[in-house]
C-alpha cells in the first residue's frame, strides 16, 4: 500500500509528548480559514511512499523516539493508506501513535475505513483549525475547539502539558523545518 506524504521529521519535541518522529501526510480539502499548512493541500503534491518504507523511516534506530505523530494535510483523506500505516506501526510494536485531524470525532466514527483506523491510534487531536478561537498557551491544541481523545492507556492527558510551543529543526539536507503551536498561531 502506498501513501502520499508531505514531510518527515525526526526528533521533534513540539508535535506531542516526548521526542517524536513525525510524518505530515499530503492532501486536504477541508480548507479551514487561516490554515497554517496550505502546501499540504494538493492531493497530487508531495511524494508517494510505501507504508512499509515509511515505517522503516519513522522507526529508524538512528532516530530513537518516544512516539510517532501523524499529521497533515488531512490524514483521514487517505483512509486506506492511513489504516495500512497504522497497522504496520502497531505490528512493529511502535511507541504511542498520535494523530492530528481536522475532522470532528463523529465524522471519523461515521465512515467505516476511518473508523477502522481508530483502534490503532493511541491519542487523537481532532477538529477543524479555527483561527478565531486560539487556545490558551498551555494547551496542546492549536485552537480551543479541538479535542484530545485518549484511545488507549499508553498516553495520559498530563503527558500533553508543558510541551514546547515551537521549534526549528535543520534536516540533513540543511532545510529548516519550523513547527509547533507558536507557528500555527502566527499565521
Ligand atoms: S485540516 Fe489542517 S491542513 Fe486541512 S485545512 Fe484544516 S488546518 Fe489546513
Amino acid at each position: 500500500m502506498y501513501i502520499r506524504i508531505h514531510e518527515i521529521l525526526s526528533g521533534s519535541r513540539v508535535n506531542g509528548p516526548g521526542v517524536r518522529n513525525v510524518v505530515w501526510l499530503q492532501g486536504c480539502t477541508l480548507n479551514c480559514p487561516g490554515c497554517f499548512n496550505r502546501l499540504t493541500h494538493d492531493p497530487n503534491g508531495g511524494r508517494l511512499i510505501s507504508t512499509d518504507d515509511l515505517c522503516e523511516v519513522l522507526l529508524s534506530p538512528e532516530f530513537p523516539c518516544d512516539g510517532i505523530t501523524v499529521s497533515g494535510g488531512e490524514p483521514f483523506q487517505q483512509p486506506e493508506g492511513l489504516l495500512s500505516l497504522l497497522k504496520n506501526l502497531r505490528a512493529r510494536n511502535t511507541p504511542p501513535v498520535l494523530v492530528f485531524s481536522g475532522y470532528i470525532y463523529t465524522q471519523l466514527l461515521d465512515e467505516p475505513v476511518r473508523n477502522a483506523c481508530l483502534p490503532f491510534i493511541d491519542a487523537l487531536i481532532c477538529g477543524p483549525y479555527d483561527r478565531t478561537s486560539p487556545s490558551a498557551y498551555d494547551r496542546f491544541c492549536s485552537t480551543s475547539n479541538q479535542e484530545l481523545y485518549l484511545l488507549s492507556d499508553r498516553l495520559k492527558k498530563e503527558d500533553f502539558s508543558g510541551l514546547p510551543l515551537s521549534e526549528v529543526i535543520i534536516d540533513d539536507q540543511g532545510k529548516a523545518i519550523v513547527s509547533g503551536l507558536m507557528q500555527l498561531r502566527s499565521k
